[in-house]
């Protein structure tokens, strides 16, 4: 009987992927994965492996969501062990619950393999801790994809003014936007925030600055990004480890 796994990669360093995640690896006969994941780890995959990139060609969009969905289904007809691997934890903003979903209404078994997400490992490895005793007690991971300007706008932006830390996924695009919202809110200029380019590998970037500067000094970065606003970003220049 054949099984799909939806595994996560974890955030860029090979070593941060899970050790389950590396065994079904090696025992796939077929890997689809996007862009987010290491390239690297598909070569820890056997000989003969069918290797099926579902991600953002240059240039152009991704495969849909339905086709994604419908590619694993029909892998799963054909070969015994399937793995979806997909950047940081499949369930964090990887549309992995859609894909399980998917699977479920076609009496399809398949496991979960959580993966460590960017939210915090990315963070982690810029030296800013999500949450720290006497400074935030909470953190928040939202979407940035959201644009604040979009008439219904998912997101409760007065809710993002007190001293939660928060962590935009997919929001390095968006900025400018997010920065400006916030600061109409009443949030302080001088507010810290960060944004991490290439997080947990060789080519890792932390830009840090305010809420009034961060989109400006930001700029150009290569993606992935994610923003870390709070006051937690204070103790990076303590805390920071990660030598390139
Ligand atoms: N499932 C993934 C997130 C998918 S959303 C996870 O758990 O990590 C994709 C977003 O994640 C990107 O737009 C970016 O904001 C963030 N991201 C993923 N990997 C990253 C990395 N190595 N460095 C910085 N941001 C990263």
């Amino acid at each position: 009987m054949s099984k799909v796994y939806l595994t996560g990669a974890g955030p860029g360093d090979i070593e941060l992927m899970t050790m389950k995640a590396a065994r079904v690896i090696k025992e796939a006969d077929i890997i689809i994965y996007d862009r987010l994941a290491n390239p690297e780890i598909l070569k820890m995959a056997k000989e003969g492996v069918v290797l099926t990139y579902v991600g953002k060609q240059d240039g152009k969009h991704s495969v849909p969501q339905d086709q994604i969905n419908e590619i694993i289904y029909q892998s799963a007809l054909k070969y015994e062990t399937v793995v979806r691997l997909k950047g940081g934890d499949p369930f964090v903003f990887g549309r992995g619950g859609e894909e399980a979903l998917y699977l479920k209404q076609r009496d399809v078994t398949y496991e979960i393999i959580p993966g460590i997400t960017s939210s915090i490992s990315v963070p982690a490895y810029a030296g800013i801790p999500v949450t720290h005793r006497g400074i935030t007690t909470s953190f928040r991971v939202v979407t940035g994809h959201e644009t604040p300007n979009k008439k219904i706008s998912q997101l409760e932006w007065q809710t993002f003014l007190n001293d939660e830390t928060i962590i935009f996924l997919m929001g390095y695009h968006n900025i400018d936007l997010i920065s400006t919202k916030l600061l109409e809110l009443g949030k302080r200029k001088d507010y810290p925030c960060a944004v991490i380019s290439q997080g947990t590998t060789s080519e890792q970037k932390v830009v840090v600055g305010t809420l009034e500067n961060i989109a400006q000094k930001s700029k150009g970065l290569p993606t992935p990004a994610l923003i870390v606003i709070g006051e937690v970003v204070n103790l990076k220049e303590q805390i920071e480890w990660f030598q390139i």
